[in-house]
């Protein structure tokens, strides 16, 4: 008699316990229902995806390069696109060479090669609070401890970085998102942005930099990135990243001005690190698709995006706009009750600060009922809490539908 099998006993990993459902993801399913205006995704507009150039991009790679552009590629990335990369940075004051610069699966997998390469269980990673979602679920299999650097209405503060530091286990790196941060649309000032740098500097305290909206600005480009001031060109990394001093990691991507459909992210790290950063990415998935980086790059050699990113910044203005306009005739009146919001001067998002009696995530259901849907703010936090805060999208909403869910949240709010 043959025994049945028996199912394989798994064992997961330690790190798999870290690994948990996005919050965002989880939402946007419910979302998806008919009849619901989402506020909730971090999506871009389809509307702004270049598709005819795209198409003919296209095209061109296959007609003129099929054998290469499908066949396996380097790990680096595509050496024309990461030459783009370090000339358009070079305009931005941040000066690198191509040869730091790593074509990434998207920028998220940026952060998942930084966490991968410098952190250990146990050690400490300094993050913004609140801070991107997606880098607390990158970093977080890897086991760190998050320090919450304090911030207000102008940045992080500097003062925060010392109390970081004042620990025995320095942070490996401090996480930061200067410009109209995901989720709460702040720009970091140019004078903060020195005071930061300095102070990461006279720590040594490595900076992890995220930039991907960046050139989402409404009236004036942001100041100059952190990496600018702090060098991404040489760094100190004897052994173990113990011993980094200052220098900065840059992350960028191609998301947001062209289309996160292409997983096109870049990164530049500093000579100490870029090899580890570079082997990590190889045996992530051995490069980026190199099809993609062709069409992209065909896309954008000609100086494609001077023309296309205004248009965006011109269609996300009026939307940012319609929002303000919204929150102020039907949110007004909550002010006094201690409901307020900033208006961001770029990028996808409003942060709103309830009263301090409404958990946002209870009352999601009953703005669902209203008939609009938002990220509350509670999963962006390092360590929860700040339940009565939510995040609003205003990319991928018409204006007449913006104006429609947020009296609809109003409405939500005031049964509460
Ligand atoms: N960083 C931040 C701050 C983001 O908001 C996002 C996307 N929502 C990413 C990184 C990841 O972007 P991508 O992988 O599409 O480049």
């Amino acid at each position: 008699m043959t025994a049945t099998p028996t199912p394989g006993a798994w064992q997961l990993a330690r790190r798999a316990d870290r690994l948990n459902p996005s919050t965002i993801r989880e939402i946007l399913k419910i979302t998806e229902r008919p009849g619901i205006i989402s506020l909730a995704g971090g999506l871009p507009s389809a509307d702004t995806f270049p598709v005819a150039a795209m198409r003919e991009a296209t095209a061109r790679v296959l007609r003129d390069q099929p054998r290469e552009a499908l066949q396996y590629a380097a790990s680096e990335g595509y050496a024309p696109l990461r030459e783009w990369v370090a000339g358009e940075l070079a305009t931005q004051g941040l000066a690198c060479d191509a040869s730091q610069v790593l074509i990434t699966t998207g920028s998220q997998q940026g952060l998942d090669l930084v966490g991968k390469v410098l952190i250990d269980p146990g050690s400490t990673v300094a993050v913004e609070s609140p801070t991107y979602l997606g880098a607390l679920q990158a970093f977080a299999p890897y086991e760190p401890e998050f320090f919450a650097v304090e911030g207000d209405d102008d940045g992080p503060l500097p003062q925060s970085l010392d109390a970081a530091c004042a620990g025995r286990d320095k942070p490996r790196f401090v996480y930061l998102l200067p410009n109209f941060q995901n989720p709460t649309g702040r720009c970091v000032s140019a004078e903060r942005r020195l005071a930061l740098v300095d102070r990461a500097a006279a720590l040594g305290l490595p900076i992890v930099e995220d930039n991907p909206y960046g050139d989402l600005w409404f009236d004036t480009p942001p100041p100059p990135p952190l990496s600018a001031r702090a060098g991404v060109g040489v760094g100190v990394c004897d052994g173990g990243v113990d011993g980094g001093v200052g220098g900065a990691v840059y992350l960028g991507s191609f998301s947001k001005v062209l289309a996160p459909g292409l997983r096109l992210g870049y990164l530049v790290a500093p000579k100490a690190i870029y090899p580890k950063l570079l082997q990590a990415k190889q045996a992530a998935d051995l490069h980026t698709p190199g099809f993609n980086q062709r069409v992209v790059y065909e896309v954008i050699k000609n100086g494609f995006l001077t023309q296309h990113v205004p248009t965006i910044r011109a269609r996300y203005k009026l939307q940012r706009d319609a929002m303000s306009a919204a929150l102020t005739q039907h949110m007004q009146r909550l002010v006094a009750g201690g409901c307020r919001w900033q208006v961001p001067v770029g990028g996808m998002f409003f942060w709103l600060t309830l009263p301090p009696h409404i958990d946002a995530a209870a009352l999601l259901p009953r703005a669902v009922e209203a008939g609009m849907a938002y990220v509350p703010g509670s999963a962006f936090f390092p360590h929860g809490g700040h339940a009565n805060t939510l995040r609003l999208s205003f990319v991928t909403a018409s204006p007449q539908q913006i104006d429609t869910a947020v009296a609809a949240l109003a409405q939500a709010l005031a049964s509460a």
